[in-house]
């Protein structure tokens, strides 16, 4: 070996060792952090719900990647000021968009410790306790929602991934071969979220049918519809396939009528999948359990935690009844993975679901789970269903607005009627709040309606957020 390797590989051994903080730097890094976590909780409750303004952004360019360290309070200062003061607080309590959930602290502390010990949360063999600790999580939702005891699942990114691998499951369950594709039928309604139409796109099942079942007044699917289309597609020699239902729609929060939707589907042998990433949560409350009332019978169930739990973004999860199919659709051999496979005692993430090497996503939940305790969830989930009727009652008795029908969760829909051109006219109250900042709402059209949304999930959101935001539509009344 030459002397100059040598010599120069000392000295990079040297340089390398600063990768990794002396205590007194390390000090100094958890000091920033925590002063950036102080001076964040402080500007919560006057910060806006949307900042129109996107200059800020102007200053992040790649001259910032430079040759030679930044100092962390120095790169925090740059984000306080580029990322958070721009765009959608979705951690305020203003938030009542799309479907908010706010990012509970212990669930930042989690990540934090999760991607500071980097332990492989993908393979039981790397790390058990993590693993156990995911498992242990997806155990406790399967009771929370009445599941078989042979249920499998997996924490994902997110909703729309946990309702992907529940397509891809589906698919690969019913074992029908390519060429067949064409003649399936999935039902969903015009209600089902987008990421569904996804899923099936990207399962290679965009050749299929897809039906819409028509809903009631209230925007649930109609059990006696789904029936009658079922009977058609089989005379019409078609294969009635999947069946997805919402349990909390994203523009209404309505739950299908879960019961009968899954005695159709168990006796025409449809697959049953339920779409809960927003109102599955609601099932810690005695009334989200009266609403949520046939969960138990889903063939596949997906749920975000980042939405119903207020944890950060980040964490999705599905459930299938039949764990061994979720297995069967993901599971891998590898040679280089020939000594991580020995004799596991539990299911690895890797094996349920397209991931290998993943963030330990799931330490999250449990920190924050444990550190509030389960009966904080409750109420807080209580809370949301009663600012929902509070603000449904509030809003049905001013003249000038519509409500949409009694909230089945924490959905609540309204609109300005009366003016020259209603559905302008929403979407210009919407736009000037938006722009305004003060609370952030979010609308939808349905059946070429344009409605108003108070989506209230935030952990923060409280019952001066909810006056506040009534104040600001108030000034729209003639
Ligand atoms: C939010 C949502 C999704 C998508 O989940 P992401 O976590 O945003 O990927 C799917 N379905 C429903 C009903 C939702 O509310």
């Amino acid at each position: 070996m030459k002397q100059s390797v040598l010599d120069r590989l000392e000295i990079l051994d040297q340089r390398n060792q600063s990768m990794d903080p002396d205590p007194d730097t390390l000090q100094e890094w958890m000091d920033a952090l925590a002063g950036y976590a102080q001076q964040f909780k402080a500007q919560i409750p006057t910060a806006k719900g949307y900042e129109t303004n996107l200059s800020p952004t102007s200053s992040i360019q790649t001259s910032l990647l430079k040759d030679t360290p930044t100092p962390l309070p120095e790169i925090l200062a740059d984000y306080r000021k580029s990322v958070m003061e721009v765009g959608l607080n979705a951690a305020s309590g203003k938030h009542l968009g799309y479907i908010p959930g706010g990012g509970l602290i212990p669930g930042a502390i989690g990540d934090f410790v999760a991607a500071m010990s980097n332990v492989y949360a993908g393979i039981y063999f790397a790390s058990p306790g993590a693993v156990r600790i995911e498992n242990t999580l997806l155990e406790w939702m399967r009771d929370l929602f009445h599941l078989h005891t042979g249920t499998a699942g997996t924490l994902t990114s997110g909703g729309s991934i946990a309702n992907l691998i529940a397509v891809v499951c589906a698919r690969d369950a019913r074992k029908v071969c390519s060429t067949e594709f064409q003649k399936l039928v999935i039902y969903t309604s015009s209600q089902t979220h987008h990421c569904i139409d996804k899923a099936i796109r990207i399962a290679g099942l965009g050749d299929s049918e897809q039906r819409t079942v028509p809903l009631d007044e209230s925007y649930r699917i109609q059990p006696a519809a789904f029936a009658a289309v079922i009977r058609e597609d089989r005379e019409a020699g078609r294969i009635p396939f999947m069946l997805v239902a919402s349990a909390g729609t994203t523009d209404t929060g309505a739950v299908d009528p879960l019961p009968e939707l899954a005695a159709t589907c168990k006796a025409e042998n449809v697959w049953f999948h339920i779409d809960a990433a927003y109102g599955g949560f609601f099932q810690l409350t005695e009334h989200g359990r009266s609403k949520l009332k046939g969960i138990e019978w889903a063939d596949s169930l997906v749920v975000d935690p980042h939405k119903g739990l207020f944890l950060p973004y980040g964490l999705g999860a599905v459930l299938v009844r039949d764990g061994e199919q979720l297995r069967a659709s993901n599971h891998f051999t590898a040679n280089y993975m020939q000594d991580a496979n020995r004799n596991p005692s539990e299911w690895s993430p890797a094996e349920l679901s397209p991931e290998l090497t993943r963030h330990f996503r799931g330490l999250r939940m449990w920190f924050s789970l444990r550190a509030f305790g389960l009966d904080k969830f409750r109420e807080g989930l209580e809370h949301k269903l009663l600012l929902a009727l509070y603000a449904h009652n509030q809003l049905s008795q001013l003249d000038g607005i519509k409500t949409g029908p009694p909230p089945d969760l924490s959905v609540v829909l309204y609109r300005f009627t009366g003016t020259a051109d209603d559905n302008a006219f929403n979407l210009r109250v919407t736009q000037e709040i938006q722009e305004g900042g003060e609370v952030f709402i979010s609308s939808t059209t349905i059946d070429g309606t344009v409605w108003l949304r108070f989506a209230i999930l935030s952990f923060r959101s409280d019952k001066q957020v909810i006056d506040t935001a009534l104040e600001i539509l108030k000034r729209y009344l003639a």
